[in-house]
């Protein structure tokens, strides 16, 4: 097994078909006070020209990652109680994810958001109150996603606004119609699917969950992971699984946005 170092911001080293999907982004590395943690080894900005919809459980693609690369999600957030948990986990091994909060809950717990962002994790989207998107109304399922997105950006920044800072978005349930999905894609949002999950709204103990998703990561070899950091249960075996994931040779991907100000430039 490869000793990670830290800070080991790798540039990566794609082929042309892979360089197609995904620009390289490079971002300054934070300090981590631990040398032996997991840390996070690159990082990989995905842009909605080119990867608009990504995660092989709902998609026919996903991201380029390399044997042994993984991405942490974590939907349904925040919950001070258990998001916080997260947290700790993920600072301690220096680990960047990506988080798709529910902007209702978002609403509630501004300060929990602003923590997220503030220990470099990514934002992402998954709509103001978490219904089944595919059956409800065109307009109710619209004003989710802007409200949801609204409301996650006023918790960030301050601002109302339906133009997410980071346009990463992923449906409650995966579930989704084929004209919501035209919508995000002209929009310049990109859908999160997941190639892996925990099945942690399962009921399951924390040692039972830890035992099934290691058994998924290692028969995958690599993915985006589905968790939810709503749950206790992955909350009480976060630390267990980036212990898992550092003593098997995994290494952590950080998905961030494609450059902002070419977003900006663009979107019309
Ligand atoms: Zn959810």
């Amino acid at each position: 097994m490869a000793k990670m170092q830290w800070p080991k911001w790798t540039s990566i080293t794609l082929g042309l078909a892979l360089a197609a999907l995904t620009a390289v982004g490079s971002v300054k590395a934070a300090d981590c006070p631990r040398e032996d943690a997991l840390g996070t080894s690159r990082i990989v900005s995905v842009d909605a020209k080119t990867t608009p919809r990504v995660g092989l459980k709902s998609f026919p693609q996903t991201l380029p990652l390399a044997d042994h690369e993984v991405v942490l999600t974590f939907d349904d957030g925040p919950r001070p109680k258990t998001t916080s948990k997260v947290l700790e986990a993920l600072a301690q091994e220096c680990v960047r994810a990506t988080f798709f909060l529910v902007g209702r809950s978002a609403a509630e717990h501004p300060e929990m958001v602003k923590r997220i962002a503030r220990e470099g994790h990514t934002i992402g989207h998954h709509t103001w109150s978490h219904p089944h998107m595919a059956r409800i109304p065109a307009d109710a399922a619209r004003y989710e996603i802007d409200h949801g997105i609204a409301s996650d950006e006023m918790a960030l920044h301050g601002v109302s606004t339906s133009t997410p800072s980071t346009p990463f978005f992923r449906f409650p349930y995966f579930e989704s119609t084929p004209a919501q999905l035209d919508l995000l894609q002209a929009r310049g949002i990109v859908v999160f699917g997941a190639d892996l999950w925990a099945s942690d709204w399962n009921d399951m103990t924390p040692e039972q969950e830890l035992k099934l998703i290691t058994e998924r990561i290692t028969a995958a070899g690599k993915g985006i992971i589905l968790f939810h950091d709503a749950q206790a249960r992955t909350a009480a075996m976060m630390p267990a699984f980036l212990r898992y994931l550092r003593e098997n040779g995994f290494h952590i991907v950080h998905i961030v946005p494609a450059d902002t100000s070419q977003r900006n430039a663009e979107a019309r």
